[in-house]
């Protein structure tokens, strides 16, 4: 992106203060432009014939740095490059890496539809919302067109996420486009060796393609070749080895890539990048071991700067770790993760049940939540409006004060005549020191909590009923 304050974006706005794009100035626009939540479609006025040269010249200015492409179709399609910047802390990182998984095409129809359906299914609840997998990569292993074209078809039947067809034969890979065209799947790949008639591929079905070469001459004569023939959804791969020095020099391509795309305006490479921490299976014959492997790989590729995997192993060892670690590197550091401020039913509370104040940072507020619920807990749970800061550094900053606790009840329509028999509030023991203030702002009797949620069963054992 070549602006990088709203100022400079609103210079080619219309700046008339319409309103149809749901913003309510011309310049608050301008700020979601830049920080991605709008698009330059959003605003009617700049589509019309009179802005036509600013809209065009705002839509380059625009553009990311790293092109973006998209894989699929439908609610699943997954967008995956697009970054800025180098590192996470200069804005935000956009895309995460769509994580492939891959099915072999010698797999019998059963056992093909159980791991698919296992790759579709995988769903880990974090922070309020499910942590998922995102393709499914398929593997001409049998060297047969027929057979690759019937797993690729059942693949399809199967799920709707993304799909990539890996073999080097084009005979191959066509047979495989032509079972799921429709789908937009990724082609993987064209070398040295194949390019011709996989571009060829790209360009009849225009699709994206992935273009593999260690060397990255190679590779970027290849991106330039395919560029020429007017094919723009293009991955790079430079090889993923599994260990020893040629891992080193592996990161190094990813490394350099990705700098000559962001710092050195290299276009012709400014594209995302794959990664294949599969390979590990290559090296680790035991399964756990690979598996570990694999993973140990896939995070050293999730922060630099795979923007596509194709994995193995769906151990949840091994799935836990690579979901958690892409959800962090790709969280907008900018904006903590918070939940909307309110009070909330744990279980079945009645009026005997206890009333629980936490922070809306999302974290804190589903651990408190899953360490109440887990030891099944009823009672009534407050997020205080903190704007996504947890408690301790909530109540050094002034975020989460004995009013903006009184505002919660009162905005969530909260009465505790009506809702409780005890008129008792719990803070957190490391909000401690406001239990005076809260005590004179809600009129209601505050006691003090542990510090660690974790604690809380333990003790409301001791201090429930409160005396
Ligand atoms: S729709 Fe366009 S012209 Fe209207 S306020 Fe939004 S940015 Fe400005």
């Amino acid at each position: 992106m070549r602006v990088k304050s709203p100022l400079e974006v609103y210079r080619f706005l219309p700046q008339i203060n319409c309103a149809e794009c749901g913003e309510t100035t011309c310049m608050a626009f301008a700020a979601r432009l830049i920080d991605r939540s709008k698009k330059l479609e959003d605003c009617p006025p700049l589509l019309k014939d009179e802005f036509k040269s600013k809209y065009l010249e705002l839509a380059r200015l625009l553009a990311p740095e790293i092109r973006e492409i998209v894989i699929g179709t439908g609610e699943h399609a997954k967008k995956v490059g697009g970054d800025d910047v180098l590192y996470r802390h200069q804005l935000t990182f956009f895309n995460p890496p769509l994580l492939a998984y891959d099915v072999e095409d010698t797999l019998d129809d059963k056992a093909l539809v159980e791991r698919v359906k296992k790759i579709h299914d995988f769903k880990k609840f974090y922070v309020g919302r499910f942590l998922k997998l995102n393709g499914v990569a398929v593997r001409a292993i049998s060297g047969d067109r027929t057979k690759f074209a019937a797993a690729v078809k059942k693949v399809a039947e199967t799920t709707p996420l993304p799909i990539i067809l890996c073999s080097l034969d084009p005979a191959i890979l066509r047979a495989g486009v032509e079972a799921v065209k429709d789908r937009k799947p990724l082609i993987y790949a064209a070398n040295e060796t194949n390019w011709k008639e996989v571009a060829a591929l790209a360009l009849e079905f225009n699709l994206p393609v992935v273009l593999f070469s260690e060397n990255l001459d190679t590779l970027k004569s290849l991106a330039v070749s395919f560029a020429e023939m007017g094919i723009k959804e293009i991955v790079l791969d430079p090889g993923t080895y599994p260990a020893g020095k040629k891992l080193r020099e592996s990161f190094q391509r990813f490394l350099n890539l990705r700098r000559a795309g962001i710092k050195e305006g290299q276009k012709d490479v400014a594209l995302p990048l794959m990664a294949v921490p599969m390979t590990a299976w290559f090296v680790e014959n035991d399964p756990v071991n690979a598996s570990y492997w694999e993973t140990v790989l896939a995070s050293v590729f999730i922060v630099r700067y795979a923007d596509i995997m194709i994995l193995h192993s769906l151990e949840p060892y091994a799935l836990l770790p690579e979901l958690h670690l892409r959800d962090t590197i790709y969280t907008d550091p900018r904006t903590p993760v918070k939940v909307n401020p309110g009070v909330f039913e744990v279980g079945a509370p009645t009026k005997d049940s206890p009333v629980i104040v936490t922070t809306n940072f999302a974290l804190t507020y589903y651990t408190v939540e899953s360490d109440l619920s887990s030891n099944k807990v009823n009672c009534y749970l407050a997020a205080v409006d903190t704007d996504g800061i947890g408690v301790e550094a909530a109540v050094a900053g002034g975020q989460l004060t004995a009013a903006k606790i009184k505002d919660t009840f009162s905005k969530a329509g909260f009465d505790f005549k009506e809702k409780t028999s005890h008129s008792t509030l719990i803070i957190p023991g490391l909000a401690a020191r406001l239990q005076g203030d809260a005590e004179d702002a809600t009129g209601l009797k505050v006691k003090v909590g542990p510090p660690d949620s974790g604690r809380i069963p333990g003790w409301l054992e001791k201090n429930w009923p409160p005396k």
